[in-house]
């Protein structure tokens, strides 16, 4: 059996006018991530521990942000192409960690939601997908309420 780990990071500014995705979920909140696509800030780390994992390089070269293709896309839909480059090569996913990092809005209550909804896009059965909700202590943008932050670590295998 082959095993590859991969991580992501991503980090969007918050601002008026926009949705909140996080996850894949929508969360009721007077701001929303800025970005190309919706900006959903976990589902980008999530793309890129897998790019990284299969060493398929990162989402920025997959989709890129001056690709009008990709202008306001589901995060969901980006996520759904690298599950096939990465199953195009042979792997599966064991399991994925992930943090959502955000002083504001309270995340907990929608962890279970984004774990289901990722779940969901990657075909994985219950308890392989992780989703844990931190704040930043009140500091640095992300403390200020100025942007959200996300991490995430996947462990892919080959072979029987
Ligand atoms: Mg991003």
């Amino acid at each position: 059996m082959d095993y590859r780990t991969g991580i992501g990071y991503d980090m969007h500014l918050l601002a008026e006018e926009r949705k909140l995705f996080i996850g894949g979920v929508e969360i009721p909140y007077i701001k929303g991530l800025l970005g190309h696509s919706d900006g959903d800030v976990l589902l980008h780390a999530i793309s890129d521990a897998l790019l990284g994992a299969a060493a398929g390089s990162d989402i920025g070269e997959h989709f890129p942000d001056t690709d009008p293709e990709y202008s306001g896309i589901s995060s969901a839909k980006l996520l759904k192409k690298v599950l096939g480059l990465v199953r195009g090569m042979g792997y599966k996913i064991v399991n994925i960690d992930t943090v959502v990092i955000a002083q504001k809005p309270v995340l907990s209550p929608f962890k279970k939601l984004m774990q289901e909804r990722i779940s969901e896009i990657l075909e994985l059965e219950e308890g392989r997908v992780n989703v844990k909700a931190k704040t930043n202590e009140g500091r640095d943008s992300v403390g200020r309420e100025e942007s959200i932050a996300s991490y995430a670590s996947v462990l892919l295998s080959k072979g029987v």
